[in-house]
């Protein structure tokens, strides 16, 4: 009876290592850095092929190209357009991929206003923006996005945009965070809508209440984790001013 039970013990640890392992391998983050903002565009699919499409960056020919033929090239299927905030550096491709696909765009409603300022203010950059389409579904606080066999929990995060999101995917224990948090720094708070202690308060509930260990893929240079950040980083880590 004993040995019957160890063996079962043994062989549920093994199936589960095995049904972890296959999914683990299964959950794919691709990742670009498109236009002058040197932005962060994130395609994430799973083994169904499905993907969402997460901030699309895209400006130039050559670099809508490079989207659109991973995503072919890889046989996926772009089911969902998500914007974590929807600043000009992170919507320039939202028509392109809107069209190319056929997906609607999901923001968070507090960040309409900043869509829709956008190709007003885009000539102030120099670029010339491609108007992003409208909404067709407001994305929701603590709401669960899914595709395929995966679900993204939404955290809301305003500061560095009135309306920002982060979209955290707890198996692969990874957070897409826009320009929340960023390698030993924060999002900048001047732009219109922002401010600087909502965002101090959104890390510090959204983010830093995540487990050390869980990578931040951030809308702007490298990637880095929530227990780096919580040490180091110069405004809010542990030795924060
Ligand atoms: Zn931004
Ligand atoms: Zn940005």
């Amino acid at each position: 009876m004993f040995s019957v039970k160890i063996r079962l013990f043994v062989m549920n640890v093994i199936l589960l290592h095995f049904q972890k392992s296959k999914l683990t391998i299964m959950l794919n983050l691709q990742s670009f850095v498109f236009n002058g903002f040197q932005e962060n565009t994130y395609v994430l699919s799973d083994e169904t092929k499905e993907c969402v499409i997460i901030d699309p960056g895209c400006y130039t020919v050559a670099e809508q190209n490079q989207l659109a033929n991973f995503i072919i090239e890889n046989e996926l299927k772009p089911v969902r357009l998500l914007n974590t905030h929807c600043h000009i550096d992170h919507i320039l491709g939202n028509n392109f991929i809107a069209k190319k696909f056929n997906l609607g765009l999901e923001i968070h409603k507090e960040d309409l206003p900043v869509l829709l300022a956008t190709t007003d203010y885009g000539h102030l950059y120099g670029f010339t923006v491609d108007p992003s389409p409208e909404p067709t579904r407001f994305i929701e606080a603590d709401e669960i996005i899914r595709f395929g066999n995966t679900e993204l929990e939404v955290r809301f995060t305003p500061g560095h945009a009135p309306g920002h999101v982060v979209f955290i995917n707890h198996l692969e224990r990874l957070v897409i965070n826009g320009d929340v948090l960023f390698y030993n720094s924060i999002g900048r708070t001047d732009l219109p809508g922002g401010d600087l202690n909502t965002l101090l308060n959104s890390i510090k509930t959204q983010l830093f209440t995540l487990p050390d260990d869980y990578v931040v893929h951030t809308g702007h240079g490298p990637s880095t984790t929530i227990g780096n950040e919580k040490k180091y980083n110069p405004f809010v880590g542990e030795n924060a001013s």
